[in-house]
């Protein structure tokens, strides 16, 4: 894919360089001729960034924990030495604003007990097993234990007995039939004290769910189930012990926190351009040993973001003006991205948007362009079509689990692009070993500087 692509334009380019003996390190399009100012994308840099924000210190930039402020201030700093201004309705390149978001208080447990021999088996958050707290009639707190029962058709609830552990063993629940799966199980009147059921990365490109995802409206009905998803691997592990009992505790607080975006301004000669934005917080911290480092989600887009930002800011005679806008709390329910745009200081008609969110990532997957707007349509078709001459597979995606949505709702022309590799989504594994292709984000940072230096879209 990209990278099988970009070989051949990589020799012309190399042709082309001979021929005319130019010193500028090539960019990947042809098409156009060799920009300047694209080329100053710096790895280097990018790597940089990457290591501070998945840094130890950062812990997993989970909103409104000291992690998350330690990044908020480093992305202000990185503001300031760029020369970004800061614009008017903010302080100190600090827009706060206030949100809910489930904060883990202790260490997630699952342990099996095989009752003939008396051992125990402890699973692994992030590895095995993740709780899922994010809608309303889940859980988030509490102590069960007891017998399991293994389910292998997740709407066949008819022989589950009351007042149980229901295991279910179907993979392809899609995110479409999460509220079907669900309300099946509770319009069973089985009343389960759990349900795990089978949701995995490897088996079938689905993810793992996180203790902080999108629909969270509230999590405090002590008497829903506990609910969590499950690697096939853990179910198999529970398959062989059909004598065992389950212990399942979780403490997960949904808490009022204050945090910023942060927001910087780069002027030009005229009041229209582009907001070029990233979400920067992620899961934190799982009190387990591990901790969600979020590299791909979303340390790439961030570090990208501010690479674009320097060479844009080092550019002589701007016409366009930017934006650039570090979110927060976004993957709590894209908090921080809606409180920005609901606050309407930014004319939606001068300045259109570009959303990275998890971009470079590690696996050769087509590159989402996501949009969800009529009024987006057009502006993403086009982003589309030169990324595609960059030499990446890319395709139109409607997804709105990205910034880009609450700025469209607010009449924003808006895209995200978007990595979606779900192998290391949300888990301990997202690490920038892992699930980056750093040469990739480079890549698409390219690319998107060439985007945003015209307003010909
Ligand atoms: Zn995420």
């Amino acid at each position: 894919m990209y990278k099988d692509k970009l070989k051949p334009i990589a020799v012309l380019l190399l042709v082309l360089i001979l021929f005319v003996g130019c010193q500028s390190p090539a960019v990947a399009d042809i098409s156009h001729e060799v920009s300047h100012e694209v080329s100053r994308i710096e790895l280097n840099r990018i790597e940089e960034h990457m290591s501070i924000l998945t840094s130890t210190k950062a812990n997993g930039r989970l909103a409104g924990t000291e992690g998350n402020l330690y990044i908020e201030n480093y992305l202000a700093d990185e503001f300031l030495a760029l020369g970004l201004v800061t614009p008017d309705f903010v302080t100190d390149y600090r827009h706060a604003f206030d949100m809910r978001i489930p904060m883990k208080q202790q260490a997630s447990v699952l342990k099996l007990l095989n009752q003939e021999t008396n051992e125990t088996h402890t699973f692994r958050f992030g590895y095995d097993y993740m709780e899922f707290v994010s809608m309303n009639h889940f859980r988030s707190t509490g102590k069960v234990e007891g017998e399991f029962t293994l389910i292998e058709d997740p709407f066949a609830l008819s022989d589950a007995p009351e007042n149980h552990i229901l295991v279910f063993n179907q993979s392809g629940i899609g995110h479409n039939s999460y509220k079907i799966f669900f309300d099946t199980i509770f319009s069973s009147g089985k009343r389960p004290k759990a349900v795990l059921f089978v949701n995995d990365n490897q088996n079938n490109g689905f993810y793992i769910g996180s203790p902080a995802s999108l629909f969270l409206t509230g999590n405090d009905n002590i008497n829903g189930p506990i609910v969590m998803s499950i690697t096939s691997s853990t179910y198999e592990a529970l398959k062989q012990v059909p004598q065992g009992t389950l212990t399942i505790d979780i403490d997960v607080e949904l808490t009022e926190v204050t945090v910023n975006n942060i927001v910087g301004f780069l002027p030009g000669t005229v009041d229209e351009g582009y907001i070029i934005c990233a979400h920067f917080d992620h899961l934190g911290d799982n009190l387990d040993g591990t901790v969600n480092t979020g590299a791909l989600d979303n340390a790439s887009g961030t570090a990208a973001m501010l690479e674009i930002a320097r060479v844009l800011a080092e550019t002589p005679n701007r016409e366009l003006s930017y934006y650039f806008i570090a979110y927060n709390g976004e993957e709590a329910g894209l908090w921080g991205s809606e409180a920005f745009a609901k606050m309407g200081y930014v004319d939606p008609s001068a300045y259109k948007v570009v959303n990275l969110d998890m971009i470079g990532a590690s696996d050769n997957i087509p590159l989402l362009i996501a949009a969800t707007a009529e009024h987006s349509d057009a502006y993403a078709s086009a982003f589309l079509e030169h990324i595609q001459r960059y030499g990446f597979e890319a395709e139109r995606s409607y997804s709105g689990g990205s910034d880009h949505f609450p700025m469209e709702q607010e009449g924003f022309v808006a895209f995200g692009i978007i990595d979606f590799d779900t192998r290391y989504y949300h888990t301990p594994y997202d690490t920038t070993e892992l699930a980056v292709d750093l040469e990739r984000t480079k890549a698409i940072a390219e690319a998107v500087l060439d985007w945003v230096r015209t307003d010909q879209h």
